[in-house]
């Protein structure tokens, strides 16, 4: 199946699912060669600007929870599996309903990331791009560029097992080119920074958060802080969390992200993603999901049924001894 008939029986998915909702969140064109634009789609006539391709790197489920609050009827959702998830995750916290969400799921051989593209280019302005089977070949207004595609996948896809089993969905689209990339190590940078002593790992963060400009990005993005709006970093009372814009203030508002989704991030990347500032933020959330794993058995959107170990009480965990301790 080529690109074309990928999209082409997409847009027949959501034909199928179409009346059965008010809306579909969606993947469309747009004019910046390295991107794919979020759309939602409210009239059947649209559905042919749907496309799904290796730029789809967006995690659509960041819409799930305000769409579930705005929109009366249902929602229909593409989502790459790791983006189903999210959606697995907030419905088994009740933070939004199974049966208001259809979800076409498309099989998925992994995502570029634009910002690795990007800085191969040293930031040129892309007028132009080519995903191919082993290249990419990049047009900047500087002259044009071949790339080894297997260098530039989004790091979440080089230990993706779930790129063919969406934890939920509702239509499942196979595509038949498959993720074909060497595997990595999904906690290797953990494993290197917990090489250094305290002084250089501390060091290292405060370089990371010396940048922080508190843009908050990272927090909107991300599909689970669905607590947005009442935030406590803006409250005036208690006043948590000052406005002053500096190393130790920025730490200790990612302290606060961190302890808040703690058994609950899916790892898809996004508030790495639009951090301006290029701040190593997974690494902090997948230290905290490796303790999670170690402690509860347990990771984040795998199971719509399991309770999120935070949200529940043991008398007796079976991998906490509090005589140890
Ligand atoms: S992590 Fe897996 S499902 Fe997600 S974009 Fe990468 S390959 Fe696709
Ligand atoms: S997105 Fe980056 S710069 Fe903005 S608040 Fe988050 S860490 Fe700071
Ligand atoms: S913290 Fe980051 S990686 Fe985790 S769910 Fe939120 S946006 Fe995704």
């Amino acid at each position: 199946m080529n690109i074309e008939n990928l999209n082409q029986k997409l847009i027949e998915k959501a034909e199928n699912l179409f009346d059965q909702v008010e809306v579909l969140a969606g993947y469309c064109q747009s004019s910046h060669p390295l991107k794919v634009n979020p759309c939602f789609i409210d009239k059947k006539e649209d559905l042919n600007k749907l496309i799904f391709n290796q730029l789809c790197i967006n995690n659509l489920a960041s819409y799930a929870y305000k769409l579930s609050k705005q929109v009366k009827g249902n929602i229909g959702m593409v989502v790459k599996p790791c983006d189903s998830k999210a959606v697995a995750q907030l419905i088994s916290e009740g933070l939004i309903e199974r049966d208001k969400f259809k979800l076409i799921a498309v099989g998925c051989n992994g995502v570029m990331d634009y910002k690795k593209i990007s800085r191969a280019v040293g930031g040129a302005r892309v007028s132009g791009l080519d995903i191919g089977q082993d290249k990419i070949k990049v047009e900047t207004a500087r002259g044009s560029r071949e790339l080894e595609k297997k260098d530039y996948y989004a790091d979440k896809c080089y230990w993706c097992e779930l790129w063919e089993k969406p934890p939920v969905y509702d239509e499942f689209l196979e595509n038949e080119h498959k993720l074909d990339i060497e595997k990595r190590d999904r906690f290797a940078d953990i494993k290197e920074l917990e090489q250094m002593d305290l002084d250089q790992i501390f060091s290292y963060w405060q370089k990371e958060f010396d940048r922080c400009i508190r843009c908050y990005a990272c927090r909107n993005i991300c599909p689970m802080e669905v607590c947005q709006d009442q935030c406590i970093v803006h409250l005036d009372f208690p006043n948590w969390q000052s406005q002053k814009v500096n190393t130790d203030e920025n730490k200790f508002f990612q302290m606060i992200r961190v302890m808040h989704l703690a058994g609950r991030c899916v790892e898809c990347g996004e508030c790495e993603r639009v951090c301006p500032q290029n701040i190593s933020l997974l690494k902090l959330m997948k230290k905290m999901n490796q303790i999670i794993g170690q402690l509860f058995d347990f990771e984040a959107g795998m199971d719509m049924e399991a309770k999120p170990p935070l949200l529940t009480y043991n008398t007796l965990e079976k991998n906490i001894k509090e005589e140890e301790l």
